[in-house]
């Protein structure tokens, strides 16, 4: 198929956002926002889907519970923001094109890069083949299928991080027919203090989870899971949740990315190598005073806004300013009725605050619940405001930083 050229023949600034998941939907309403009563800029998001995925739900989708549908044309409406809807499978970033479903084309002034990351299934042998991954919304609802279908069995939960623990909870709690084994390097709750991490393993205990800590999986086959030294665990279903990996389109498009793919920022979120490239959420690797961000929603959606004010920024003539995060939470769910929140240091490391019961869960809740109302809040704020993360909420600061 010949590919349909969108040469637009517009004189405005075009900025194309690619990927409309936490990070992307911030730096798209936000710019919308601050640039709708200007001439001269037109802004289109291009996303897999209509429907918003809300990612940190995803093991409440693989445990067969239905989500509220969030459609993203629907939010832009009125933003000025244009949405396409398709599969970017190629960018190229000299001719500055974004090719769409190998068919449709279309050039970009400015890009934003917020295509997110996946569970890594490429680093052990059989993982790509014989595990689920919360990578995607039909990937989550593949799970939840195999899941109803059991009866009865075992299912492994690859990787102790903490998709790892939300989902091995929640499956125990929707299944309690299913034996759930949770295979990780580290415990569980490693990075919280020990009060948070006592509380996790209390939890998993009472749900039933057999938790196996300080081991190394080795090869994953269509029914078990081999561990380094030979021991082999039968397995119904496989859920892979270990390490992250970013879609091979920046370092092919030859941007410059670290080892995991990520698109290497300057301060103001711009690629190092290509400038008119802003990488946000997931996708980038992002340096602050502690090292480099890890991905969250709760950092994800801040780059995003930062991104947007520095585009306006450069289109007004000034220079962008240096992007400044810190982390303030770690919200686990231990299943529906329960949660444990982490507070951390602006660098992840844990306070010794934390809260646990139903306290936690409607704080997790609140979090979790928080990003789309924050976009209808930032659709209808006026362009010289921004939103930014204080203490666990997006809140409205006045200066559009
Ligand atoms: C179960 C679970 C629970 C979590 N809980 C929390 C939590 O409590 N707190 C927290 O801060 N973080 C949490 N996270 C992490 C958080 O969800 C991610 O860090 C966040 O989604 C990253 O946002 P993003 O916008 O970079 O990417 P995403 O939200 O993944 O969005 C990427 C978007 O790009 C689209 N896309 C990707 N590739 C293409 C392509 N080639 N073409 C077209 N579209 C494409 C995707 O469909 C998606 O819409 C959780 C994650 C999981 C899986």
């Amino acid at each position: 198929m010949s590919a349909q050229q969108e040469t637009g023949t517009t004189t405005a600034h075009r900025v194309v956002i690619l990927g409309a998941g936490y990070a992307g939907m911030a730096a798209a309403i936000q710019l919308a926002a601050r640039t709708k009563r200007r001439e001269g800029v037109q802004v289109t998001v291009v996303n897999a889907r209509e429907r918003f995925t809300e990612r940190m739900r995803l093991h409440m989708t693989a445990t067969g519970q239905r989500l509220v549908e969030l459609s993203v044309p629907e939010l832009l409406e009125g933003t000025g923001a244009r949405f396409v809807r398709g599969w970017v499978s190629a960018v190229d970033a000299n001719a500055r094109t974004v090719r769409i479903d190998d068919d449709r084309v279309l050039h970009y002034d400015t890009l934003v890069y917020a295509l997110g990351g996946v569970a890594d299934t490429s680093a052990v042998p059989g993982a790509e083949e014989h595990t689920y991954t919360l990578n995607s919304a039909q990937d989550a609802e593949l799970l939840a299928d195999r899941l109803g279908r059991l009866g009865s069995g075992t299912v492994v939960v690859g990787g102790s991080g903490l998709t790892g623990i939300e989902s091995a909870a929640e499956i125990a709690e929707r299944h309690p027919e299913l034996h759930v084994v949770l295979l990780g390097r580290t415990e569980p709750g490693a990075a919280m203090n020990p009060t948070a991490k006592a509380y996790v393993h209390a939890a998993l205990h009472r749900l039933g989870v057999e938790v196996r800590a300080g081991v190394e999986v080795a090869k994953v086959l269509p029914e078990s899971v081999e561990l380094a030294g030979g021991e082999s665990i039968v397995a119904d279903a496989v859920l892979w949740t270990s390490g992250t990996r970013v879609s091979p389109l920046a370092a092919a498009a030859g941007l410059t990315v670290d080892e995991r793919g990520r698109i290497l920022t300057d301060t103001a979120l711009r690629s190092v190598s290509h400038p008119e490239v802003y990488a946000i959420g997931d996708a980038a690797a992002i340096r602050q005073e502690y090292g480099v961000m890890h991905g969250t929603c709760q950092g994800g959606m801040p780059t995003g806004v930062h991104a947007a004010l520095s585009i306006d920024r450069v289109l007004r003539g000034k220079q962008p300013k240096p992007f400044r995060f810190g982390y303030y939470h770690t919200p686990v769910s231990l299943g529906r009725g329960d949660a444990v929140v982490q507070f951390t240091r602006p660098d992840d490391s844990p306070r010794r605050i934390c809260l646990t019961g139903r306290t936690a869960v409607r704080y997790k809740e609140t979090v979790t619940a928080s990003p789309w109302p924050t976009y209808g809040r930032m659709k209808k704020m006026p362009a010289s405001g921004a939103f930014w993360p204080r203490g666990g909420r997006f809140t409205r600061v006045r200066e559009g930083r």
